[in-house]
């Protein structure tokens, strides 16, 4: 390798080209790690500075005479902004995708195999294009394919979140060309889908540099769901009135409905999903990026590459699929460092709802096992009653102590022992169970459990079971709670099409009495009647004229089921 010059040290491409003074955390490390040859697995979270661990190392290597950096990023949006960014900082970077003309696209051909580009960035699926890899044949050739880089390195897992199998043809860089350095970057990636992408990508000799996840300056906060709508607008007026902030929602239909309604109630919400037309999405972002106090309601569409330093806020109005998601959304807040809050409702329904779309997914049995385990890790988080970030960090394998800061730290949930009140609702499904085999849904247990009579119980004769109205004394909100923390903890499984429930081998010892468990105390004031807003003429309270099918999922799931089928299908399309 050609010695690097004084003018190509890496400190001094910071400061000249990216104008910085130094360099922050691994970054250093990192890139005189591959500016020699290594390769290298990068974990650091979003807004840590990833891009400058290969864009430094590729200006130092073509400084050097090492030629071209081959940049593969997932997102159109997300090349036009580095692209960009690095031509304005007088850097000669391209991308070659599906928005360039076929002139435009042979001019960078032209800059490429001239070895003229510094770094070219490419969607994944050009990589595995024979013309493509032609190119870069002859550029190896030459001594002028210099670098690999793989941002968004988690696609290439079926773990993550993102997964894109047009990642899985990286693998054959390094069996074209075993010899030119690589280096993947991700900022998710659990124990899990680390290993997955080192063995995906063929890394296995890479260094990895795992930064800390921490993010000091987010506080995090996760409320039970009662109306969210209210209180996510109280949260914002409370705590955010004129800040930017995004509000992810997961049906496109809910976008822009709760966009709809946060804009009548006097503030800057805008709806962002990719059912929307692209000049209408631009229009949007441009008002996000460039506007003050503007709030961004979003499917998860929108998020990867918007580099905003100021928002300061990220609500969650329904539960993401896992911890790696929530982080990965969350971390959008407060890429400036300034405080900034992540916010969460949660329900029984999302952990219902959830748990059913991975059941019924036609996914392989292992694979729904792994979603299954990720998502009780996020409802522990959800239920925890110490601190969160604590929580947060130990799933990305790092210890901490309390933070002080988040919503459990500042104000300690107060607890209760459930364990009797475990003990009757574990022993009500055990009685279904026991009586006909037959296995039903959170509603109907509820109903049993408080001895109200509706056409079910009746059909069932379930006013007979030893169980019936034992759990008289508590409101339903309170039952709910309760049935929602044992799922959570897993002694109660939810499943099947139906969302049925069953009882998990470790409700054996609750029952048993050999565990204590101390509950949250719910913070949501029972309820009137299931459903007041957006409800379908049907839904009265009481559950009479539901249908009598033999298992039931009560209204509120159903609705969140369907908005979370039509979320799928849309993640579905846009990845
Ligand atoms: P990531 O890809 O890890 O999410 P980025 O590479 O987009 O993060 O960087 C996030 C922000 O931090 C950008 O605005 C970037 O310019 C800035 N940044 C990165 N490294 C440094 C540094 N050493 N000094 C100052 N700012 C930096
Ligand atoms: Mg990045
Ligand atoms: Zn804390």
């Amino acid at each position: 390798m050609s010695q690097l010059t004084q003018k190509s040290s890496p400190l001094n491409i910071l400061q000249e080209v990216f104008g910085y003074p130094v360099f922050r955390g691994a970054q250093a490390e990192i890139v005189d790690h591959v500016s020699a040859n290594g390769d290298a697995l990068v974990l650091m979270p979003t807004g840590g500075g990833k891009s400058l661990c290969y864009q430094i190392p590729a200006i130092a290597r073509h400084r050097a005479g090492q030629g071209v950096t081959v940049v593969v990023s997932p997102l159109i949006a997300l090349m036009h902004d580095q692209v960009g960014a690095l031509e304005e900082a007088g850097v000669h970077a391209a991308f070659l995708n599906s928005t360039l003309s076929g002139e435009q696209a042979a001019h960078v051909e032209r800059e490429m195999m001239s070895g003229r580009l510094v770094m070219l960035y490419a969607a994944p699926e050009r990589i595995s294009n024979p013309r493509f890899l032609a190119q870069m044949d002859s550029l190896h050739e030459r001594g002028l394919l210099s670098l690999f880089a793989i941002d968004e390195a988690h696609c290439v897992s079926q773990w993550g979140h993102d997964f894109r199998s047009d990642y899985l043809a990286l693998s054959l860089l390094h069996e074209r060309y075993p010899e030119v350095p690589r280096i993947a970057l991700t900022a998710t990636a659990d124990d899990l889908t680390r290993a997955d992408i080192i063995e995906r990508l063929r890394l296995e000799e890479a260094q990895i540099f795992i930064s800390s996840f921490d993010r000091p300056n987010i506080r995090y906060a996760i409320v039970e769901k009662d109306k969210p709508r209210e209180q996510l607008l109280r949260f914002i007026r409370d705590e955010h009135e004129d800040d930017a902030g995004i509000v992810y929602c997961q049906s496109r239909k809910k976008v822009e409905e709760t966009a709809a309604w946060l804009e009548g109630e006097g503030l800057k919400a805008l709806p962002y999903h990719a059912g929307l037309d692209v000049a209408v999405r631009q229009r949007h972002q441009d008002r996000f990026l460039r506007e003050d106090s503007v709030v961004m309601v979003a499917t998860i569409a929108f998020g990867m590459g918007i580099d905003k330093p100021d928002v300061r806020f990220v609500a969650h109005l329904d539960l993401p699929k896992n911890i790696e998601s929530y982080y990965q959304e969350t971390g959008r807040a407060g890429r400036d460092g300034a405080p900034a809050e992540a916010w969460m409702a949660y329900g029984l329904a999302d952990v219902v709802n959830q748990r059913r779309m991975i059941d019924e997914s036609p996914a392989g049995e292992e694979f729904k096992k792994g979603q299954r385990g990720k998502l009780d890790a996020l409802l522990a988080l959800a239920e925890a009653t110490d601190c969160r970030r604590v929580r947060l960090l130990g799933y990305f394998g790092e210890a901490s102590t309390a933070c002080g800061n988040c919503d459990n730290c500042l104000n300690p949930p107060a607890t209760w022992d459930g364990t009797d009140a475990s003990r009757k609702l574990l022993s009500c499904i055990y009685r279904f169970h026991q009586n006909g085999g037959q296995r039903f849904g959170a509603g109907h247990l509820i109903d049993v459990l408080r001895g109200k009579v509706t056409d079910k119980v009746t059909q069932y004769g379930h006013q007979t079971l030893s169980t019936w109205a034992v759990g008289a004394d508590l409101p339903e909100q309170q039952w709910r709670a309760v049935l929602r923390q044992l799922i959570a903890l897993g002694h109660v499984v939810a499943e099947g099409e139906y969302t049925t429930l069953a009882l998990a081998d470790s409700a054996r010892a609750v029952l048993k009495g050999e565990v204590q468990l101390l509950l949250r105390v719910p913070t949501v004031a029972p309820k009137k009647g299931k459903l007041a807003r957006g409800g379908s003429s049907s839904s009265k309270p009481g559950g009479a004229g539901r249908s009598a099918a033999p298992i039931e999922l009560d209204e509120e799931a159903q609705a969140r089921f369907d908005q979370l089928k039509a979320w799928r299908a849309e993640v579905a399309k846009e990845h």
